[in-house]
């Protein structure tokens, strides 16, 4: 069974015309993975078993003339940050490294109720931080494109396992684009929805106010699936809500989409900007504009702030997130400890890795009673100036486009000192701080080993408004493919 052309909407024609069934293509997904993990180190773990019973069990629920739902049998991976009851959920950190979860994250439930086969937790940077998954406490995943290189981070296993055919499709997290940046990096799709839009209840939190979970996937059409299959409100999550749609998502009507307006921000058309990243955002461009599709610059003046807003607010939030593994909750430390500073130092000060620690020290540092007006509370006025940028270019335009990241994958080790990978979230940081949807897609097919490394550009759109940046990301895939 050939898995690479495989996706979810292909995948469910094919059950329907009984081409296969759940259990062969899981199978060959769990085949792929013991060849092939070993070098990409997507996965760190794999429910072997598990996947094989709940594929069978799902077959003879079609055999007995169960309906077809949109996630039937999908072989799908989840980031090692989410909970699925029962099984190991590390966040890639040591200080959870065998911790199990009490119960399933909300959009585990969800994919449990479509009957997706979930085949593994995948790697990511410890707790979510990180541009490369170097920051794994566990080892580095490879880029399948290029080993030698990232897969971008922190939801590079995800990404990676897209990429690879090591599963259908992936949920990743994007607290400042981690998951638009690794899709970008492996040349699949990524997308970040509205805050608010799917629950993050069961989400290992990184900062609260910026998380979100969402699909990576392998066209646009499949995390529009994915998506619709995740979202709404969830009483577990106060901050999640419901959005009605007038029209199924996942069918869009193109004379429609034809009309949306697409604003260019100059702000991210800067200098540090890769000779490659800028030719392949132009080229998307250029077929947008072939669709018929109109363009408008726009300005959004206070883009140069984001990246340190953003690394003011994020450590602030993962100070007090963080400070809940305190080796007496979860995991427990098992040395011999004469006091309470003995548990710290045994449990944060071994169990946390250095980007961890210089996260909590530097958010704790901008939260002090001295610094807080200084540092934390002028942020919040930052970030807010940044969301009124948005809100006035998005009188005139429906969807803004812009690079996904600054460059394509970098190599492993590349990037020594945390101020350089922290510029990889540069252009993706505006709509995490603003709550936006935003997407990663790549500019073309990309072919793994001929040299070429994918590029994605982004689209970011008004609030609750991922139909019109899914629509416009399926209109183009339909007229490059
Ligand atoms: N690379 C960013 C960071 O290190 C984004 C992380 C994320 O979105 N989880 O914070």
């Amino acid at each position: 069974m050939n898995i690479e052309n495989l996706t979810i909407a292909s995948f469910k024609k094919g059950l329907e015309e009984k081409t296969f069934s759940v259990e062969e293509i899981t199978e060959a997904f769990l085949k792929r993975i013991k060849e092939d993990n070993k070098e990409i180190g997507a996965y760190l773990s794999v429910f072997e078993k598990e996947a094989s019973d709940r594929a069978r069990r799902v077959d003879e629920g079609i055999k007995r003339g169960e309906a077809l739902k949109n996630l039937t049998g999908v072989p799908i991976a989840l980031k090692d940050n989410m909970l699925l009851e029962g099984t190991k959920t590390t966040a890639a950190s040591k200080i959870l490294k065998s911790y199990r979860a009490a119960y399933d994250a909300t959009v585990v439930r969800k994919l449990k109720n479509e009957k997706a086969v979930i085949l593994g937790k995948t790697n990511m940077d410890e707790f979510a931080m990180g541009a490369s998954t170097e920051n794994s406490a566990f080892y580095v995943t490879q880029n399948p494109y290029d080993t030698s290189r990232v897969p971008g981070g922190s939801s590079g296993g995800s990404a990676a396992a897209v990429a690879g055919n090591l599963a259908l499709a992936a949920l990743g997290s994007d607290t400042g684009g981690s998951i638009r940046q690794p899709a970008a990096f492996c040349g699949v799709v990524g997308m970040k929805p509205t805050y608010g839009a799917v629950s993050r209840f069961g989400l290992i939190d990184m900062a609260s106010s910026l998380d979100q979970i969402g699909p990576i996937t392998k066209t646009v059409e499949d995390a529009a699936i994915v998506f619709n299959a995740i979202r709404g409100k969830d009483s577990y999550d106060p901050t999640s809500v419901e959005k009605e749609y007038n029209e199924d998502i996942t069918k869009p009507d193109f004379d429609e989409v034809k009309k949306l307006v697409i604003g260019i921000p100059k702000e991210y058309f800067i200098d540090g900007l890769s000779h490659e990243v800028k030719k392949g955002v132009e080229k998307a461009m250029g077929r947008f504009k072939k669709l018929g599709i109109s363009f408008k610059e726009v300005t959004l003046p206070h883009t140069s702030y984001a990246l340190s807003c953003y690394y003011i607010i994020m450590p602030a939030e993962v100070s007090t997130n963080l400070a809940r593994f305190d080796g007496i909750r979860y995991e427990r430390t098992k040395d011999d400890v004469k006091n309470l500073k003995d548990v710290y130092f045994k449990t944060k000060g071994e169990g946390f890795g250095a980007e961890a620690k210089r996260r909590i020290l530097l958010g704790t540092f901008v939260l002090s009673s001295g610094y807080h007006d200084a540092y934390y509370a002028k942020a919040q006025k930052v970030r807010r100036l940044i969301t009124d940028d948005f809100r006035k270019v998005f009188e005139g335009v429906d969807v803004i486009l812009a690079p996904t990241t600054p460059t394509t994958a970098f190599k492993v080790g590349e990037k020594k000192d945390p101020l350089s990978m922290y510029l990889s979230d540069i252009f993706t940081v505006s709509a995490n701080l603003a709550g936006l949807p935003a997407i990663s897609i790549p500019v073309k097919k990309y072919i793994k080993g001929n040299g070429e490394l994918p590029v994605g550009f982004q689209l970011i759109g008004k609030h609750f408004h991922e139909p019109d940046i899914l629509s416009l990301g399926m209109l183009y895939e339909k007229e490059t493919s």
